[in-house]
């Protein structure tokens, strides 16, 4: 029997990734899709604008678009329900599907740092959702676990094999990040052909907040956040999918670049090692020796999209410690697909 899974936003960039990643999935059932009030009772196959692959997975395009009302919704009794609302609508909309049983997994930004909502980088942090636990003491009957920030879910891949092994005191982060991050009517072309912006709305102190978050621990049921001092600087660049980040660490012990690509290779999550989730790369971390490399176009699919590449792995003689740079997929490993192997994660572990 598959889990039935509902899809909200499911027109906008993360949402049609989550179409592509579990039209076919083999636990999960694709049954109720939502997007704006306008388009209730039509056919996603006429409302969407279809870009995130070559072509849009069969039978997909015949399913009604559903109202994003949390009481038509919970009618239909979704195991599962994935977010890629807005911000604004995700706040209501969630909060009102737990209260009535329905399990959520949201990449929308709300909530993230509560401390009874685990922020999960399943690879990094899959302990921490025994967080969930304490969600009943606000009456929710459903469980709710969120997807980092996507500059974040790259950074902390890259960064927990070397937390691990070297521990990190400081962190500096500059981050390229594409206009697939912005949504689907996000950046005007006037203002991002040629050129580059260099502010993005909140996602500095996103970055800098959930990175001790989920680098954190979980201890007596409290999160201990991370002791790293963490700084970033965030850009939009004229990249369709793919965030690119250079990264300086000023590690605890001494370290040699090559003993550092050797744990991030080596990487593997310790948690999910050995549970066959579908959507788990086989290597999280791909590390490349060429000196021009990762790039957006040519690296972003990596591990379908899953992995993060690292490459550039250099001594940082200033802080004391690495810098290299790290390229991840925003809409997969920042979003959708992540939110999936939290799914995966939260059915394995026997939550559902
Ligand atoms: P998007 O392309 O703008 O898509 C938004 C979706 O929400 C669309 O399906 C839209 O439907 C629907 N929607 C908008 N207003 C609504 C309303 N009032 N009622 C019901 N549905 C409504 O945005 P996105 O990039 O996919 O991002 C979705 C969420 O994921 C956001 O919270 C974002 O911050 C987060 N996120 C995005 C990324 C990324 O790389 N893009 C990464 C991590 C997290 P219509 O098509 O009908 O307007």
């Amino acid at each position: 029997m598959k889990y039935r899974v509902c899809v909200l936003g499911a027109t906008g960039l993360v949402g049609q990734r989550f179409v592509s990643l579990l039209a076919r999935h083999p636990w999960f059932e694709l049954e109720i899709l939502t997007a704006s009030k306008k388009y209730v009772g039509m056919k996603y196959g006429e409302v969407v604008n279809w870009v995130v692959d070559n072509s849009m997975p069969e039978d997909v395009g015949e399913i009604e678009i559903s109202s994003v009302d949390p009481e038509v919704i919970a009618r239909e009794k979704p195991d599962i329900a994935f977010s890629a609302l807005p911000s604004d609508v995700a706040v209501e909309v969630e909060v009102e599907l737990l209260k009535r049983g329905i399990n959520v997994v949201s990449n929308a930004s709300p909530m993230r740092m509560e401390p009874d909502v685990p922020l999960l980088n399943p690879e990094v942090n899959a302990d921490h959702l025994e967080l969930v636990k304490q969600q009943v003491r606000r009456g929710w009957r459903g469980i709710l676990a969120k997807v980092p920030n996507c500059s974040t879910a790259i950074l902390t891949l890259a960064l927990k094999p070397i937390a691990d092994e070297f521990g990190i005191k400081r962190v500096i982060v500059s981050t390229m990040q594409s206009v697939s991050g912005a949504g689907f009517r996000g950046v005007p072309s006037v203002a991002i052909l040629d050129n580059v912006i260099p502010y993005i709305k909140g996602e500095e102190n996103k970055v800098e907040r959930e990175t001790l978050k989920i680098l954190g621990s979980v201890e007596e049921g409290k999160i201990r956040y991370a002791d790293i001092g963490v700084t970033a600087s965030c850009h939009r660049v004229m990249v369709l999918d793919g965030h690119l980040e250079a990264v300086f660490v000023e590690t605890s012990k001494k370290t040699a670049v090559e003993e550092v690509k050797e744990v991030l290779r080596e990487f593997r999550g310790n948690k999910i090692r050995g549970m066959n989730l579908p959507t788990a790369p086989s290597e999280p971390v791909v590390v490349k020796e060429e000196p021009d490399r990762p790039q957006p176009r040519l690296d972003r699919m990596a591990g379908r999209g899953m992995s993060v590449v690292v490459g550039r792995v250099r001594e940082d003689k200033v802080l004391g410690g690495v810098k290299f740079v790290v390229l991840g997929h925003n809409t997969v490993r920042g979003a959708a697909g992540t939110a999936v192997l939290i799914a995966e994660l939260i059915t394995r572990e026997g939550l559902i």
